[in-house]
């Protein structure tokens, strides 16, 4: 479905484009005419399907394997990005891992793992991106993936809410930074989506987490998806540094 015609011969990296929210956020993209470069961390074949299945739509799509955690793997990505598909005008910061850790029980490792690929891959990344768009004087965009357990907190998964926090600070941060170089820097906030990540607590808890959900519903990646398109178009070029609740109504707080 083509919902924003200015999407066309736009430049997206999606990270974590093999599954998911990210999967589904590459195949929008593309469909609305985008060149997407995406990373996978283990999965060549979801990729490779991936691509495959956006065969007719005409626009150029790029995957590679890459630890988003490894700043040499992140350089060589985008570099490879660049070549394949042009300078980047789109940056969807999305990879990410939740997992469980009592804070006692937590190890060093744990917690640096979380860190690493959820918030200092979002640095990496938006760190080689910008300074391009910058050199290229690009009107770009970047849209970080944060979560409902960055606004209020989540027991037992204190370093995945963690780093959603900081995310959303980073966020704010960047879109008062970058706003004058044109820019656009925004955040859309998840609550409970049924993806692989999540499968196994809907699986154990589903009848409990739909109980706690006002629409009665829970999101699919496309209805994450959706809002991330939007706020890299040109709909939202007034939208700046907001942090976008897309929870079916879970937590009211932005
Ligand atoms: P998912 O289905 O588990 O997919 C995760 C994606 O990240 C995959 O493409 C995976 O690649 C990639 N990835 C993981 N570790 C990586 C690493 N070290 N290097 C490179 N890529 C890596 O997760 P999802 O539910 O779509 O989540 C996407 C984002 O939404 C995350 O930031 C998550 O925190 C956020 N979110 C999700 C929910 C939810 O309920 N699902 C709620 C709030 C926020 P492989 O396929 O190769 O493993």
């Amino acid at each position: 479905m083509v919902l924003f015609e200015d999407m066309k011969g736009k430049n997206v990296i999606v990270t974590g484009g093999s599954r998911g929210i990210g999967a589904a956020t590459v195949d929008l993209f593309a469909r609305n005419g985008a060149n997407v470069a995406f990373n996978y961390n283990k999965n060549f074949r979801a990729s490779d399907q991936l691509k495959n299945s956006l065969s007719k739509t005409g626009v150029k799509i790029f995957f590679d394997e890459c630890d988003v955690s490894d700043y040499q793997e992140v350089q060589r990505f985008f570099e490879r990005s660049t070549e394949n598909l042009g300078h980047i005008h789109i940056l969807v910061n999305n990879a990410g891992i939740w997992e469980y850790g009592k804070i006692d029980e937590m190890s060093v490792d744990e917690w640096r793992r979380t860190v690493q690929i959820n918030l200092d891959s979002v640095y990496y990344f938006t760190h080689l991106v910008t300074r391009q768009m910058k050199a290229n004087q690009t009107k770009g965009n970047i849209v970080n993936i944060a979560s409902t357990a960055g606004q209020r907190g989540e027991a037992l998964h204190s370093h995945y809410a963690a780093t959603k926090g900081a995310i959303i600070s980073l966020t704010k941060s960047l879109a008062s930074e970058l706003g004058p170089s044109g820019i656009r820097v925004n955040c859309v906030a998840p609550g409970w989506v049924s993806t692989d990540m999540s499968a196994k607590a809907i699986a154990e808890q589903g009848e409990q987490i739909i109980s706690g959900i006002p629409l009665g519903f829970i999101p699919e990646a496309k209805d994450i998806a959706y809002p991330i398109l939007f706020l890299a178009s040109d709909a939202a070029r007034a939208i700046t540094g907001e942090i976008f609740n897309v929870n079916a109504g879970n937590v009211l707080c932005g």
